[in-house]
């Protein structure tokens, strides 16, 4: 075992930090779950694009670095610690764009990897429907084939970013008599297709962070699916192997909120009650970052990434609802002030409290992936 990084690693690093500090805006975008803050966000995504860190683990080809999955570990920690962006693709780069890689023809990679690196394609997630959320099976929005088309009727929800995105990658009934896992498939859907309307869903806060999706014979290419007919359940289990196990969520946005923490803590008086739950989470942030590297190594090494990515989801979403929660001990009543009253040091916290508390639910809530973990990595009995 090797921790220490190569001088092509180094100098990496160095670049991209250098890059970042001459192109990161100065003040916070606003929030994409706005029209002005997800416009914004996608201008820095092409700002990225063109300095060639869009996505730098992807073949230049298609819009990305050729750069390998530790050196793009390393840009992730260049970029956490440079305070840059969230990224507004990120279903998109993150999600469709490694299973596209795995499952697309030819055709279809240099179709969407280019658009969507540049993010001139921003990408929606449609699997959840009111019937179907953990019990993904019960998917009932079907794709009936129709010539050189598929119809597409019934209703997607709780879909991230859809009132602002372009496309949507959905999983639907293409074999009418089938049932659960069986006869699904993977189709990529234009969000301005006739027969498609997106209803934004208002948070608490008041922002559109989700929709609805409606298809009511909403006509779809075939050539749109991805992977073969039937066979959607294979592909969307890929996907969610590298939303929960590596890509979602990259260890620096968590150690990045550990020094964040370790500094608010220094701030408000260093309360010896609470060191030892800044220290655990500086910890935990840490050794989150040395289980991915692993990971990425045996990525490398011809490894892939199976029902074990659900141990991980569960650490990362349960490390930052307590890291968030620590943040607000510290600031007390402060947490619940908003500018100009409040001090500076409490900004962002309650807003990525109240983020961090969805962590546990997206993803596949982690009492499924307890299952998971029961069933397929422990082997544990099914009841
Ligand atoms: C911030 C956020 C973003 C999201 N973005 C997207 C998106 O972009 N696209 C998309 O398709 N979906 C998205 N989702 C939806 C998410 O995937 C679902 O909310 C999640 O899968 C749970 O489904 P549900 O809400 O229908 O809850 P349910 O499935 O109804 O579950 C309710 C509760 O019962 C528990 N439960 C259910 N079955 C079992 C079981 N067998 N054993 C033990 N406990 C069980 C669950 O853990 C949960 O606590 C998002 C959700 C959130 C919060």
């Amino acid at each position: 075992m090797d921790f220490a990084f190569t001088p092509e690693q180094e100098a990496f690093r160095r670049e991209a930090r250098a890059w970042l500090a001459a192109h990161v805006p100065k003040a916070p975008l606003p929030s994409m779950d706005t029209a002005e803050g997800f416009a914004a966000h996608r201008e820095w995504e092409k700002t990225l694009h063109d300095g060639g860190y869009a996505m730098v683990s992807w073949p230049v080809e298609y819009g990305g670095r050729g750069c390998n999955l530790i050196e793009w570990l390393i840009f992730e920690e260049e970029y956490w610690g440079a305070g840059a962006p969230g990224r507004v693709n990120q279903n998109g780069i993150f999600l469709l764009g490694p299973t596209l890689m795995e499952f697309g023809t030819p055709e279809q990679k240099a179709r969407y990897l280019p658009r969507m690196a540049r993010s001139e394609e921003v990408w929606a997630q449609g699997w959840s429907e009111p019937n179907a959320g953990s019990d993904m099976a019960a998917i009932r929005t079907s794709a009936r084939v129709d010539g050189d088309h598929y119809v597409l009727n019934g209703q997607k929800t709780w879909c991230s970013r859809a009132a602002f995105a372009d496309w949507i990658f959905c999983l639907v009934r293409t074999d009418p008599k089938s049932e659960r896992h069986k006869g699904l498939s993977f189709i990529l859907v234009p969000l301005d297709t006739p027969g498609v309307r997106v209803r934004p869903i208002p948070q608490l806060d008041g922002e559109t962070g989700f929709a609805e999706v409606f298809f009511d014979d909403a006509r779809v290419p075939r050539g749109n699916r991805l992977g073969p007919e039937h066979e959607g359940w294979k592909i969307a289990m890929a996907t969610a192997g590298f939303e929960r196990g590596l890509m979602l969520r990259s260890p620096a946005r968590f150690q990045a909120t550990a020094r964040r923490l370790r500094s608010l803590w220094k701030t408000r008086g260093a309360d010896p009650a609470l060191r030892d739950t800044v220290a655990r989470a500086w910890m935990d942030a840490e050794a989150y970052s040395l289980s991915t590297y692993a990971t990425a190594s045996r990525l490398l090494a011809g490894g892939r990434i199976g029902a074990e990515a659900s141990l991980n989801k569960i650490f990362w979403s349960e490390m930052d609802v307590k890291m968030h929660e620590t943040a607000l001990a510290l600031l007390g009543t402060d947490a619940g002030l908003v500018p100009p009253a409040a001090p500076p040091e409490a900004a962002g916290w309650l807003d990525g409290f109240l983020f961090a508390l969805a962590g546990p639910i997206y993803a596949g809530t982690n009492e499924i992936q307890r299952n998971v973990i029961a069933e397929r990595v422990l082997g544990l009995p099914r009841e």
